[in-house]
């Protein structure tokens, strides 16, 4: 019962990554847990307490996100983004997910990190090739880290979303219910991280909509008959 855990993957020993879960934290209801959403309806002061507990918690850059494709470089004064990119040690990347794709990036010298938000539009938009382009390090270099996320068995859309993909057609597959069809995001999330060049990408594995004891996962939320729930967060920087 962990509140947070890092990516098994061979990052350099300066950079520090983790996910967080649902479990401590002072939220509670629809919420219960370590939410770290500021708007998703929950009370203010237990999403501040919450964040505080996370470790670097000083150095992160929150963002306010809204499913389009705009990267940031840090430092920034702004927030509205999907994507962030670091190569400060006072600069952590962070995105907050509840179903969509957090994909976590760095480079094998450890001298450069990315977090990206990657929900179907921006999937769609591939917010992935535009957050690699705007790295310094090539893409050779990097190695990607595809976080919990809702899983192809558990992401149903109607068929105009699935046309968005059907260049993935391995990852999408016709569902029992008519004219809708299962995407599998992060294996979309995947595909798109080797076409842009990245060939060292470690999946998680993990289904948001599957646990949702140790996940928000918004599709299980609203499945529940609840308004809203929380977002945990995935962290990456350098130290
Ligand atoms: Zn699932």
């Amino acid at each position: 019962m962990t509140s947070w855990f890092s990516p098994d993957w061979a990052a350099p020993e300066n950079v520090v990554a983790y996910c967080t879960t649902r479990h401590g934290g002072f939220s509670t209801q629809g919420y219960h847990g370590l939410n770290v959403g500021m708007h998703v309806g929950d009370s203010a002061p237990a999403v501040e307490k919450n964040r505080e507990i996370l470790p670097f918690h000083e150095r992160i850059h929150w963002l306010n996100q809204v499913h389009g494709k705009k990267v940031l470089t840090l430092p920034s004064d702004d927030t509205t983004a999907d994507a962030a990119i670091s190569r400060s040690a006072n600069q952590f990347c962070a995105v907050m997910t509840a179903d969509c794709v957090p994909v976590l990036l760095c480079d094998s010298r450890g001298t450069e990190v990315a977090a990206i938000h990657a929900g179907w539009k921006g999937l769609a938009s591939n917010i992935i090739a535009e957050t690699v382009s705007k790295m310094v390090s090539p893409s050779s270099s990097l190695c990607a880290w595809v976080g919990p996320a809702i899983c192809g068995d558990h992401y149903e859309v109607p068929d105009q979303i699935a046309q968005v993909f059907r260049s993935f057609s391995d990852v999408i597959k016709p569902s029992p219910n008519t004219q809708k069809y299962l995407v599998n995001l992060p294996g979309i999330a995947q595909l798109q991280l080797k076409e842009a060049g990245v060939t060292n990408v470690v999946a998680s594995d993990r289904c948001t909509y599957c646990e949702p004891l140790t996940f928000y996962s918004h599709r299980y939320a609203t499945h529940q008959g609840l308004q809203a729930t929380g977002r945990f967060v995935s962290v990456i920087g350098l130290r």
